[in-house]
């Protein structure tokens, strides 16, 4: 019997090592990582330059603590300040523990204005984490159900609707700020319309609400800008970030502009181990490496390749309903539930996701060459193929 918790259920594989998109387990068969930890490993494994950074940094100080002044902290901030036009950051070991700080955030802000049940709007088929907070943000009722009381001060509306987002303006007076995902990931690869965040920004101006990006997982280079909102003209006055930041040692950071950037004081909010010297310097070199190598490109061109690939390779198929995404945050719609389509993959040699139920969802390194992305086309077209005729 296992000693560890039952949380997850995992697949049954273990894997011993890894290099770019490859990963060994311990019988020596190679995988190709279609999965990159759900968004972590954005450089691939074992990267000589981040091991290196890391390796070198764990020689000289992993840990001294938020009661002194730690300078690669500051070297981050500075660095995701000036790639996002964010004023500051506050840095933590998770996406949760990053969007728990954006809530507390807007709670403190709203309070600063006299409102006295301060309220986010959050989106459904939203994912924002395991904390009590985080997950009564979440709009899946399997990520709730059995945690009730969840916490009260959040009003859901459906995800790119403008419309409901304005009802609730017009109706509800204790709203102080809109918390969602410029890209949905957990809830299925979700694209909204181009102009979505732009009128969210303009709602949020009018009644003088903080716009709050999760970017836990489409954020640092995965949709092929640093931050998926670059994409449009809306700035956030929050972002979060977590997942892909430190390549796997564990790093969120939750960043604010403008009155945002004043709202916590001393004492409001902490983490022991939020912005240590090894996380700090594992996020400087993953932001370094994608700069040098020109990931933020060549993530968004070999996306557009991947989805005209499945395009081609899946036309004709009417079980397949939609192939969409950003970068390289890809998912493949189908017609009815999928979840047995990981095992089957995996014994192929493959490692990707389902999520939603029916939409396989692919998060491959950006360090992913041509050759290998076109590889993952014809093995998961394959398998999807397979899988809709009951082979
Ligand atoms: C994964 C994820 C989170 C939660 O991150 P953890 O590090 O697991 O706490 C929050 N928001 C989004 C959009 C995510 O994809």
């Amino acid at each position: 019997m296992s000693h560890v918790m039952n949380t997850y259920k995992r697949l049954p594989v273990s894997f011993e090592h890894g290099e770019g998109v490859w990963l060994w387990d311990g019988a020596g068969r190679r995988y190709l990582d279609a999965v990159s930890g759900v968004a972590v490993n954005g450089l691939g494994h074992a990267h000589p330059e981040l091991v290196k950074a890391i390796s070198e940094q764990a020689g000289r100080l992993i840990h001294t603590s938020n009661l002194y002044e730690v300078a690669k902290q500051e070297a981050l901030a500075d660095r995701l300040c000036a790639l996002s036009g964010m004023d500051n950051a506050f840095f933590c070991n998770s996406g949760a523990e990053a969007n728990e700080a954006a809530i507390k955030l807007a709670r403190l802000h709203g309070h600063g204005r006299g409102i006295e049940v301060p309220t986010i709007v959050v989106m459904e088929k939203s994912f924002h984490g395991r904390t009590m907070a985080t997950l009564s943000a979440t709009g899946n009722r399997k990520v709730q159900a059995g945690f009730e009381p969840l916490l009260s001060g959040f009003a859901r509306v459906p995800y790119d609707d403008i419309p409901a987002v304005e009802q609730v303006a017009a109706h509800n007076k204790s709203i102080v700020a809109v918390l969602v995902e410029p890209y949905q990931g957990e809830g299925g690869v979700q694209v909204p319309e181009a102009n979505y965040l732009i009128e969210l920004r303009r709602i949020c101006d009018q009644h003088g609400w903080l716009l709050m990006l999760d970017e836990v997982q489409c954020g640092t280079g995965r949709s092929g800008k640093w931050f998926a909102f670059q994409h449009g003209d809306a700035v956030p006055d929050v972002m979060t970030l977590a997942k892909g930041l430190g390549s796997g040692v564990p790093i969120g950071a939750c960043l604010a502009r403008g009155a945002a950037a004043e709202v916590f004081k001393a004492g409001n909010h902490g983490s022991t181990f939020g912005g240590n010297p090894l996380a700090c310097s594992a996020a400087l070199a993953t932001l370094a490496i994608i700069e040098k190598e020109g990931l933020l490109a060549h993530a968004g061109k070999l996306g557009e390749r991947i989805k005209a690939g499945f395009a081609e390779k899946l036309s004709g198929i009417q079980e397949v309903a939609q192939i969409r995404g950003q970068g390289l945050m890809i998912g493949i719609e189908l017609d009815r539930p999928c979840l047995e389509l990981p095992l089957m993959a995996l014994e192929r040699g493959l490692l990707i996701n389902v999520t939603a139920d029916k939409v396989v969802r692919l998060l491959p390194a950006l360090v992913m060459n041509e050759a290998e992305a076109q590889q993952m086309v014809d093995e998961v077209s394959a398998l999807i193929i397979d899988f809709l005729r009951g082979n």
